[in-house]
């Protein structure tokens, strides 16, 4: 994700502010720059070096003398960000402050009613009504499983333990996901927001985020961000002189995809080798450091504060029954509009690639999307008038996983796909158990046998015996989903296997 900058102009003669925002999202028409002057935004989109001076005199001179220079030089100016069609269809929750805000500024963020979730919790509300209230809105887990929050937070709560933690995972590391990133960059108080009314609500004292290695702006923004509220008696012992004290941790992933998993992320926090254990117990009992222990992603906890404000309700109107709320996509591949998006959950393939990604790039025919990262499945044409929620994409042999969406064209080889996934998870499995460690390996021969000319129809029915003797026995998510690119593949795609195996006979 990039920085967008803001000009903001904060005096009619002279003084004109700079923010550096996080990422607005439209990847495909940046870089950005957003204008705020008189109330009006007007945001610029592929904007050059050499633009700078015209934009700047636009914050200064006024709108028509630079409208003239613009259109003269046949740019494509927007009056508002929510003219352009990537924007328009998209319901924004999770990223509404990302891209407009200065991220690291308190002040704007409480300007805008940051924290008023925090203060209403502890002024207003019981740990146990904060509960009841996100079990209510139907919040589910945004990391991938969809597991219900509230409840999660209710089995923290009712233990006997009373040493309990947060734990947000920002690891995010499916290939070309970046939605977690975004807000740790772009709202990073939001997300602080969110863990410190789950501390609330589960009696915890601490808070973990767990970020992603390759993110370092994240980690320096959310630095800041803590640093900031500490200051303001945010954060730290008793908060706004209540009993309520919150301690915020950051710890640094190494770059390993399976410490996205519960049990191996907090052995990784504890100085151990992130390896998945067996379950039970689970974390919510035995977590970190042995301690019941929310876990959850930075998606979720970034929809915590407008439910607590608007209310369980309100959340329930957007999304579907199943699965309330809206979700993080980001969206690439052969689309005209790559980006990070957000949509109700429900909305279809075809509202995603065609009304907010603008269809496929010129000259291009859809032929499927691979969704859930890469230990999702693919859904094709027929599947792109169906809604996506947490329970729908399932019947498909997909998920919806974190949110990774990759958009294919008639060109793509889907066995290609199929391989270039495996070849990912076996690279990254941790080895602790033998079904993923040498199941995956052996998939991967096979399918690289296949690409290779040198394969045979047997081949398939052993991919398919391995794909199912590792998603029955692998001990944890990641080997379980392993298969899944392959075993939707090959329901989908069987012929391309075929044409593989035929065309070096
Ligand atoms: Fe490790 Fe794979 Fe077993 Fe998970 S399934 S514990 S990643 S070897």
């Amino acid at each position: 994700p990039g920085v967008s900058v803001i000009f903001a102009p904060h005096d009619e003669d002279t003084h004109i502010g700079l923010k550096k925002t996080g990422c607005q999202g439209f990847c495909e028409l940046g870089p950005l720059v957003r204008i705020t002057k008189n109330d009006e935004t007007v945001q610029y989109v592929k904007v050059q070096l050499d633009d700078c001076q015209e934009l700047f005199e636009r914050a200064v001179l006024g709108d028509e003398v630079v409208e003239r220079l613009l259109y003269r030089k046949e740019k494509k100016v927007y009056r508002h960000p929510k003219e352009i069609p990537f924007i328009a269809k998209q319901t924004r929750i999770v990223l509404e402050n990302c891209g407009r805000f200065d991220a690291e500024s308190i002040d704007e963020y409480m300007a805008s009613g940051g924290f008023s979730a925090l203060e209403k919790v502890m002024f207003e509300m019981t740990s146990e009504e904060v509960i009841e209230e996100i079990d209510k809105s139907g919040l589910r887990g945004r990391g991938g499983g969809g597991f219900p929050t509230g409840r999660k937070w209710k089995q923290v709560a009712h233990q006997k333990e009373k040493v309990r933690y947060v734990v947000c995972n920002g690891d995010e590391g499916d290939p070309g996901a970046f939605m977690d990133g975004s807000v740790m960059e772009g709202d990073p108080y939001k997300l602080l927001e969110g863990m410190m009314i789950a501390g609330y609500a589960v009696g915890a004292a601490n808070g973990y985020i767990y970020v992603r290695a390759e993110y370092p702006m994240s980690v320096s923004r959310l630095r800041h961000a803590i640093a900031e509220m500490e200051n303001r008696n945010l954060l730290g012992d008793n908060i706004l002189g209540t009993d309520f004290c919150f301690h915020m941790h950051i710890n640094r992933g190494a770059g390993a995809f399976v410490c996205g998993e519960g049990s191996a992320l907090t052995a990784s926090i504890e100085g151990k080798r992130g390896m998945p254990r067996v379950k039970p117990p689970r974390t919510v009992e035995k977590g970190l450091w042995e301690k019941p222990t929310v876990l959850n992603n930075v998606e979720t906890f970034a929809n915590v504060p407008k439910i607590i404000l608007q209310g369980a309700d309100w959340y329930r109107s957007i999304g579907t029954a199943g699965s309330p709320g809206t979700k993080t996509f980001s969206l690439t591949g052969a689309i005209e509009n790559t980006g990070l998006i957000e949509v109700p959950m429900g909305s279809t393939l075809r509202e995603i690639i065609y009304d907010i990604g603008g269809g496929l790039k010129e000259g291009s025919q859809f032929k499927a999307v691979q969704i859930g990262g890469p230990s999702g499945g693919c859904l094709t044409e027929k599947h792109l008038d169906e809604p996506l929620d947490f329970d729908s994409v399932k019947k498909f042999d997909a998920i919806v996983g974190s949110g990774g969406m990759v958009v294919m064209d008639q060109h793509t080889c889907m066995v290609e796909v199929a391989r270039f996934f495996m070849s990912f998870t076996q690279r990254e499995s941790c080895g602790k158990c033998v079904p993923c460690r040498e199941g995956t390996k052996r998939m991967l021969e096979i399918l690289e046998k296949i690409v290779e000319g040198r394969g045979e129809e047997e081949d398939l029915d052993r991919l398919e015996e391995l794909a199912a003797m590792i998603r029955s026995m692998a001990l944890c998510g990641l080997g379980k989903s392993a298969p899944l690119p392959v075993i939707s593949t090959l329901k989908l795609f069987r012929n391309e296997y075929l044409e593989h195996i035929n065309e070096h006979k």
